[in-house]
C-alpha cells in the first residue's frame, strides 16, 4: 500500500492485518506519520518502507492499494507541483508494478475530479467541471490524469484495476492542522476558539466516517475482475458546512463562536455522491451517522490534544 501511514491508509493497514494480509506500508510521510502506524510496527506481517512513489519501486505484490497523495487543500498546496508529480509519476510507477507483477491495483482517486459540479448528486457518468489552472489544478488534474492512466493501463495491457472515487471522509488520525472542515471545527471547539465557517456556510458536503469508507475499499479490491470502476464511495447524507459547524459544538459544549472568514477559491458549492452503483456492484452502503462518527472523532481530538 502507497500512502498507508496516512489518515485512511492507516485505518486500511489495520483492517488488513486483521483479515490476515502481510501488508507493506510504503509512504514518504509528506503529510502522514510514524504515529498513525506505531502500533503496527511490532506485527510481523507489517513492514513499514520510506519511499516516494514518484521514483521506482521494486518490490513482489499481488494487490496495491495506491493511496499516496496529500488529501487536504492546505497540504496539497504547500507544494504544488509535487502533488502533481506525486499523482501522476506514482500513477505510472505503481502501474508499472503492477503489470510486472501482475497484482491487481486499486486507485483512491477522488470526488474533486466533478470539480464544482452542475449537476446533484454526482454520477461516476458525469465528466466534472474543474478548472486546469487553479490552485486546487494539482490535485484534482493529477487525480484525472492517474485515473486517464489506469484506464489506459487497462485496455492497453489488461490490468487489474480498481478505481474508487472518494468523497469527503473523517475520523480518528485525521491530521489536526491539516484545515480539513470537520478536523478543524473539533480542534477549534475542544480549544475554545472561534469555529472558522469559510463564506456564509451554506455550501455542502457529506461525510463519510473511516470505517465504513475501508469497508467499501475491501469489497472493491475483492470485486470480480470486471468492476474497474470508477465508483463513488462517500455517504450521500448531506450537510451544509453551517449545519455540521452547530453539530460539532452541540457535541463539544464549551464557549466557542462561530465566525465567518472569506471563502477559499474554486471552493465547490456542492456535492452529494450518488451511490446507486457501490449499492449495486459492491452490496455496499455507509452505516455509521455523523453525531455517531463525530463522538468518536472528538474522543480521539480529546486525547489527541492532552498527551
Ligand atoms: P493523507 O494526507 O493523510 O495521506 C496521504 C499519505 O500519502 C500520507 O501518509 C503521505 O505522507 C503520503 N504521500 C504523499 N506523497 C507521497 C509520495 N510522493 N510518496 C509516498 N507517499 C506519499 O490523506 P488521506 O486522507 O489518508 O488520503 C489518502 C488518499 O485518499 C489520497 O490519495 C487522497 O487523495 C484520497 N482521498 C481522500 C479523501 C478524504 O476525505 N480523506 C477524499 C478523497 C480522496
Ligand atoms: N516500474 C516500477 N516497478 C516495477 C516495474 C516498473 O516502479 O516493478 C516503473 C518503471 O520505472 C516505469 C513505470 O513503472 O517508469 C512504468 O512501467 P512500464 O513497464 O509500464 O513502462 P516502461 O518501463 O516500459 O517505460
Ligand atoms: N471549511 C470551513 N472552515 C474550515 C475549513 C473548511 O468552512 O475551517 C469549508 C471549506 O471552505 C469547504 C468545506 O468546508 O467548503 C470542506 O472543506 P475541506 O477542506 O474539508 O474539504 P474539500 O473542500 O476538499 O471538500
Amino acid at each position: 500500500m502507497t500512502g498507508g501511514a496516512g489518515f485512511l491508509g492507516s485505518h486500511l493497514c489495520e483492517h488488513l492485518l486483521q483479515e490476515g494480509c502481510d501488508v507493506l506500508c510504503v509512504d514518504n510521510f509528506y503529510s502522514g506519520t510514524k504515529d498513525n502506524v506505531a502500533h503496527l510496527i511490532a506485527n510481523p506481517h507489517f513492514e513499514l518502507m520510506r519511499h516516494d512513489v514518484t521514483f521506482p519501486l521494486y518490490v513482489e505484490v499481488d494487490e496495491i492499494y495506491n493511496l499516496a497523495c496529500p488529501a487536504s487543500p492546505v497540504h496539497y498546496q504547500r507544494d504544488p507541483v509535487q502533488t502533481t508529480k506525486t499523482s501522476v509519476l506514482g500513477a505510472i510507477n505503481m502501474l508499472g508494478l503492477a503489470k510486472r507483477t501482475k497484482a491487481k491495483l486499486f486507485q483512491a482517486s477522488t470526488s474533486e475530479v466533478y470539480g464544482d459540479p452542475e449537476i446533484h448528486p454526482q454520477q461516476e457518468s458525469y465528466w466534472g467541471r474543474v478548472n486546469p489552472i487553479g490552485i486546487r489544478s494539482c490535485y484534482d488534474e493529477g487525480k484525472r490524469c492517474a485515473e486517464t492512466l489506469f484506464f489506459d493501463y487497462h485496455r492497453q495491457h489488461d490490468l487489474e484495476i480498481k478505481v474508487v472515487r472518494i468523497f469527503n471522509t473523517y475520523g480518528p488520525r485525521m491530521h489536526p492542522n491539516d484545515g480539513r472542515v470537520v478536523s478543524n471545527f473539533i480542534v477549534q471547539a475542544l480549544r475554545g476558539g472561534d469555529i472558522t465557517i469559510y463564506g456564509d456556510g451554506s455550501q455542502t458536503r457529506s461525510f463519510c466516517y473511516v470505517d465504513d469508507l475501508i469497508d467499501g475499499f475491501v469489497r472493491m479490491m475483492a470485486s470480480p475482475k470486471e468492476v474497474t470502476g470508477p465508483i463513488n464511495l462517500g455517504n450521500p447524507v448531506e450537510f451544509t458546512i453551517r449545519e455540521l459547524a452547530e453539530a460539532v459544538l452541540d457535541l463539544v459544549g464549551g464557549e466557542s463562536r462561530l465566525v465567518l472568514k472569506p471563502l477559499p477559491q474554486d471552493d465547490p458549492r456542492q456535492r452529494q455522491p450518488d451511490i446507486t452503483l457501490a449499492k449495486n456492484a459492491l452490496n455496499w452502503e455507509p452505516r455509521v451517522k455523523l453525531k455517531e462518527g463525530l463522538e468518536i472523532t472528538i474522543e480521539y481530538f480529546r486525547k489527541f490534544l492532552a498527551s
